[in-house]
């Protein structure tokens, strides 16, 4: 098939609406190719896993290639394995050849690239932290285990890329399993165990058992973590109310999952999220940072809050491994950075992970952050908050050892004779002159706690401030002093808490 003759697939999936028009979780989708499928089969994870998407051949007839790509990816399956549930191709927009859902889950031809020569097969090194087979011991407490090298879905940026080759991969991660659980139980520094894989939610369920309750009579062990994609790929397996009691019954469980878009928070994913957290395991997610998929703010805005809806919460952004086959997916540290600043004080610090970039040669992860301390001293640092604010902040009550000179700007935070300084034009600067000015009128409406995360009214530091500029109603950094003002008692039956 020439480029001018790939089809137009023109596939509404069975919902209404667009891809990207609803908050998420908006409503189910399936392609029409499965429109006809009873709803109890398309529940069923064993149906969902044996009508995967799983050749080319079966991908050229669903999504549009030209024929140098069904060329090159003919190539590639013989490299990488290929899996995609029909729950999960269904979020697949088929006209978009960038949707962010495809990116993840179909091969593409630059796979086969690797032009800067970085990417390697075993980037984090973890082999060489594998005392055991299948383990990876690297930080004091934890330990990683590689139980299978399986995955509902094979996602195409996965830092394991060695463990799901078709030929090459790790083959023998079954035989290690008794050891893997013996060096654990020998070494009581270790209190934090992450099964993963592959996934290991594909595991034989006797196999996951024999993982779970072992590992849950070590005594030293507190937590251990299953890392999987399955509420992301296939919600459906999560459905099977065995596994939901295997893991509750262990006591230490969490799970560490690993939504990446806004459009993978699905029902379907809310309902098995919720099913684990009323089975008391806590749910966290890494997303990793991914070009094309959620490399701007707003993409990425829309995945953390969507993730807070139903409760998940966000732990992780990693910044993509340099892993052979992936290196098209990845982008900059600025871009992470970027959007780590679009998200600090800009929405409910519950919903804002750690950025993090796994360092090579087996470094481990090293958080990544805008710089919010922009200076220091004996005496006191100075902060910036997410406005660009200034402020001086002092952390141990004891005597101003700077002596003041003639200084202004960031040096007189330093030195104490300034309290903050204010960029013009902010939001919050405008809300208060407003404030100020309906307190002037006589309104007294709206309140303040006075707790963390209201204003500064009336402190000792906006005070001073303010004397240095006493005729303009502000101080001098442009902070409007409140004062302390009288509330109106409040109503009966007003039902607030
Ligand atoms: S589910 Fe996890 S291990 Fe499997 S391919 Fe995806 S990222 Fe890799």
């Amino acid at each position: 098939m020439s480029e001018s003759e790939a089809r137009p697939l023109n596939m509404d999936p069975v919902r209404s609406g667009g891809y990207d028009d609803d908050e998420p979780p908006s409503s189910p989708r399936r392609h029409p190719l499965w429109a006809n499928v009873p709803q109890s089969q398309w529940d069923d994870w064993r149906w969902q896993s044996q009508n995967s998407i799983r050749s080319v051949r079966q991908l050229r007839h669903l999504l549009s290639f030209t024929d140098a790509e069904i060329e090159a990816l003919g190539r590639l399956e013989g490299e990488y394995k290929l899996a995609i549930p029909p729950y999960y191709f269904s979020l697949i927009n088929p006209d978009d050849p960038e949707d962010p859902i495809r990116i993840q889950s179909v091969p593409s031809p630059l796979e086969a690239e690797n032009p800067s020569g970085y990417e390697l097969e075993d980037p984090l090194e973890e082999d060489l932290d594998s005392p055991v087979r299948g383990l990876t011991h690297r930080y004091p407490d934890r330990a990683l285990l590689v139980t299978t090298h399986v995955c509902s879905m094979y996602c195409r940026f996965c830092t394991r890329k060695r463990a799901t080759m078709v030929r090459g991969g790790w083959d023998a991660v079954s035989r290690d399993d008794q050891r893997m659980v013996d060096y654990v139980a020998a070494h009581p520094e270790i209190r934090d165990v992450i099964i993963s894989g592959g996934d290991p939610l594909t595991l034989p369920i006797a196999k996951l058992r024999f993982f779970v309750e072992n590992l849950s009579r070590i005594p030293h062990v507190d937590v251990i973590r299953i890392g999987t994609r399955v509420p992301v790929t296939l919600p459906q397996r999560l459905y099977d109310p065995e596994l939901i009691d295997l893991l509750s019954a262990s006591g230490k469980i969490w799970i560490q999952t690993h939504f990446n878009h806004p459009r993978e928070v699905t029902p379907e994913a809310k309902r098995v999220c919720n099913a684990l957290l009323r089975a008391g395991m806590p749910v966290n997610n890494h997303s990793v940072l991914l070009r094309g998929v959620n490399d701007d703010l707003a993409t990425m805005r829309s995945l953390l809050r969507a993730l807070l809806r139903i409760k998940v919460r966000p732990y992780y952004i990693f910044h993509c491994d340099p892993v052979i086959g992936a290196g098209h997916l990845r982008t900059s540290v600025w871009k992470g950075l970027e959007i780590m600043e679009g998200l600090r004080g800009h929405m409910s610090g519950l919903g804002i992970p750690t950025y993090v970039v796994d360092s090579p040669h087996g470094g481990g992860k090293i958080p990544m952050m805008p710089n919010y301390m922009v200076s220091m001293s004996d005496d006191a640092v100075v902060l910036r908050n997410f406005e660009g604010q200034l402020v001086r902040y002092q952390a141990q009550d004891k005597p101003p050892t700077i002596k003041p000179t003639q200084t202004r700007g960031v040096s007189a935070l330093l030195q104490g004779s300034k309290s903050v300084l204010v960029p013009e034009g902010t939001e919050r600067m405008e809300r208060r002159k407003l404030h100020a000015a309906e307190f002037e009128k006589g309104d007294e409406g709206g309140g303040c706690c006075g707790s963390h995360g209201g204003g500064n009214h009336g402190s000792g530091q906006g005070e001073s401030s303010h004397e240095e500029d006493s005729t303009s109603g502000q101080n001098h950094a442009g902070i409007i002093p409140l004062g302390i003002r009288n509330f109106p008692p409040a109503k009966p039956n007003s039902g607030s808490a």
